[in-house]
């Protein structure tokens, strides 16, 4: 492939003159041709010189309207990484900002990260914000994790995954936190495509449908608007929303709906140059279509709390059809798509951006994102970036968040006491450290374990800065006197026992020691010495009760023999969900495919979505059939089976063919009421020829009220088939 650089460039500086018109256009040049010479010959995975990466992400920086430094830091981005150039070099070339923020992204590009609970992946988002001390970075990097998902078709399926999992989990969170709902969606979509490509293509290609059915309606509706308000010298530029995979996607599976139900209602979005003008532009649009009573959503005079602005009313089309209408300026547009990166468009020129106005800005933005997950984030973001807190890594990948200035012996206890109780030293990044070092953002860190270990030191108090590392020295020391004194009582006990020819298994039994425990009123055996050793129990009574305790059991046990069957047997199965059971896999989230739709009775098969859980489909379904028979996709195939449930109703599509007449429709409904099936969507044309398809969405219990119902459509009169779809 032959990729001519001057003209990306030349593109890329178009984007600038358009978004940045007091950009410096030399000093980006030059910050091009050095990071041009840095990357050299390098080239990427889809066989572009690599420069083409960089370039495209400081492009999608431009397109923003981000400062100078911002838009050359992406140029560079890569540099230290990737080449031989160096903070020093950068630093003198383009400034210290540059170099900090290049810096910055390099640091962020060389944590690892490995999928792991939600827990995790909050604390590793707050990492990656601990890391940067400048916002700036995390838009860059957005930016650079843009462009490569743009261009993930040319990894390796499990890099593909693997990115796509990261940038559902980490990155898509941070745009949204950041109001960078462009990305976000963006992000998602990108994502979800390797991740589920079956639900994926599923969701385009009915999205695709819809646009064909609807696109006359929403070019009328657009002109309409468009012509009326040129008529009254009003530019303006006004889009049919564009709905997001990912959104839909995460609705019908989450939620369970069908396509139809988690699509919106038919939006338009007019933007305009002023404030001005958006009331002028409602008036023509309440003159034009019938407003809906009450839905007129004034957001320009009471902006939502996270300062997205505009005017949104319903109307109704003249066909009968209902839209909403979205109207508002270019400024309250960026801020909607943009979030915290429109800040630098709109606010240059106003003061140089102190940090103070940066935090508060960002404080703005964040703290008013009503999110009960996100309050937390918001609250350590007022912090300054953290600035209380670090960040640090386990040898396994883990995140561990501890106070700022926390040591290895922080660490340590963080993990587990017992890995506090034996640590013997400390390595940070592999170097073997004292314990007094103080731990930084994304260090890995290492507690070295023994067994010799005679435990803390009273000294370690002095160092540790978290309070459970402090408790849990405290406690150790407490808790090695109770150990003596179990260590003593255990003795005692078990020579009273010995007189009493009772063995310690007998107590220790399974099926004796809660009988025992419970009569002896401690919690545990520990309890009961640890008492006996520091003199508050008596090892004679203890022991007297224990032989009068197993005495009885016994009786009971030799009455029981009698009257019960020796054994039960309790097999051990999977739980259901959604009243499937997967082989070998506990509370799996389960989704039904939409292809074939499946029903209990069905034979079926689950297909383990990247990241998603498993989908089941019929055997029969052609998605199956042709997936199975791919290398990269048949190992991802596994047993499932109906668990017996009668509570639970499945979605199913059916299509009849019928001889074109009146009645039909009222014929089918009859049969599907008297048989008590609810129909979920109908949906019937003439095809010619006489003839006509309807198609059904039902819901029901299993595939043998599904036959019965077959069956009687098919006996209707003038029908000629029922089929189920599959695929
Ligand atoms: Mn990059």
């Amino acid at each position: 492939m032959i990729t001519d650089v001057e003209l990306l460039y030349s593109d890329f500086e178009q984007t600038v003159r358009e978004n940045m018109p007091n950009a410096d256009l030399k000093l980006i040049r030059s910050a091009f041709d050095y990071a041009y010479a840095c990357h050299g010959p390098q080239l990427r995975k889809s066989g572009e010189p690599y420069i083409s990466h960089p370039l495209a992400a400081a492009k999608i920086i431009a397109e923003m309207g981000l400062d100078e430094e911002s838009v050359i830091s992406a140029l560079l981005h890569d540099c230290i990484e990737d080449t031989g150039s160096t903070h020093e070099e950068i630093e003198r070339l383009f400034g210290k900002d540059v170099a900090e923020i290049v810096e910055g992204v390099t640091k962020l590009t060389r944590v690892t990260y490995t999928s792991k609970e939600e827990e995790q992946m909050e604390n590793f988002r707050k990492m990656l914000f601990a890391m940067s001390n400048d916002i700036r970075v995390i838009i860059i990097k957005l930016a650079d994790r843009l462009h490569n998902m743009r261009t993930l078709e040319f990894h390796k399926e499990h890099k593909q995954r693997e990115k796509a999992l990261e940038t559902m989990e980490i990155y898509a969170p941070i745009a949204h936190r950041l109001g960078m709902q462009r990305f976000k969606w963006e992000l998602e979509d990108l994502s979800i495509r390797f991740l589920d490509p079956i639900g994926y293509n599923d969701i385009a290609s009915e999205l695709q449908k819809r646009n064909e059915q609807d696109s006359a309606f929403f070019e009328n509706i657009k002109t309409k608007i468009t012509n009326r308000l040129a008529e009254n010298g009003i530019k303006c530029t006004v889009y049919g929303r564009i709905k997001h995979i990912y959104s839909i996607y995460r609705k019908m599976y989450s939620q369970n709906k069908s396509f139809e139900e988690v699509l919106d209602l038919y939006a338009f979005r007019v933007v305009v140059d002023d404030i001005a003008d958006c009331y002028n532009v409602l008036g023509y649009i309440h003159d034009m279509f019938r407003p809906i009573p009450g839905h007129f959503k004034d957001y320009i005079g009471t902006p939502k709390p996270n300062m997205y602005q505009s005017l949104h009313t319903t109307v109704l089309g003249t066909e009968g059809v209902p839209f909403e209408v979205q109207i508002r300026t270019w400024e309250m547009h960026h801020t909607a798509e943009y979030g915290i990166a429109a800040h630098w468009k709109y606010k240059q020129g106003v003061s140089s951006s102190s940090d103070d106005e940066k935090f508060a800005w960002i404080r703005r933005l964040l703290e008013s994102q009503q999110e009960s997950d996100a309050q937390d984030f918001f609250k350590e973001m007022r912090t300054d970036m953290f600035s209380d807190e670090v960040f640090v890594f386990t040898p396994r990948g883990d995140v561990i968040n501890l106070p700022a200035g926390a040591t290895p012996i922080d660490f340590a206890y963080n993990i587990h006491s017992a890995i506090g109780n034996k640590m013997t030293g400390a390595k940070v990044n592999g170097r073997i450290v004292p314990f007094t070092h103080t731990l930084e953002n994304g260090d890995i860190v290492e507690a070295i374990t023994s067994n010799t270990s005679k435990g803390p030191s009273r000294d370690w108090l002095k160092i540790v800065k978290s309070s459970e590392a402090r408790n849990k020295i405290r406690q150790w020391f407490k808790r090695e006197r109770r150990e003596e004194n179990i260590e003593h009582g255990k003795a005692m006990f078990e020579g009273e026992l010995r007189r009493n020819l009772i063995s310690m298994s007998d107590v220790t039994n399974e099926d004796n020691l809660p009988r025992i425990l419970k009569r002896l009123a401690y919690a545990s055996l520990d309890d009961l010495f640890a008492a006996i050793g520091y003199g508050g129990a008596s090892a004679q009574k203890a022991a007297n009760k224990v032989k009068d305790e197993i005495r009885t059991i016994e009786k009971a046990r030799k009455k029981d023999d009698l009257d019960l069957p020796s054994s039960k047997t309790t097999s051990r199965k999977s739980k259901p969900v959604n009243g499937v059971v997967v082989e070998g896999l506990d509370n799996c989230l389960i989704k039904f495919s939409r292809c074939c739709t499946p029903v209990p009775g069905d034979d079926i098969i689950g297909f383990i979505t990247r990241g998603f859980g498993v989908s089941v489909h019929r055997k029969d379904c052609k998605n199956y059939i042709k997936s199975a028979s791919t290398p990269e996709e048949k190992d991802r195939w596994i047993t499932v089976e109906w668990a017996n449930s009668e509570f639970e109703t499945y979605t199913t599509s059916l299509t009849i063919t019928s001889r074109e007449r009146s009645g039909l429709v009222m014929d089918i409904a009859t049969i599907l009421s008297a048989a008590n099936i609810k129909m979920t969507s109908f949906n019937g044309k003439d095809v010619g020829n006489g003839l006509s398809v309807v198609s059904l969405t039902l819901e029901l219990h299993n595939n043998t009220e599904l036959r019965t119902v077959i069956t009687k459509l098919s006996s209707v009169p003038g029908v000629t088939s029922v089929s189920r779809n599959s695929g």
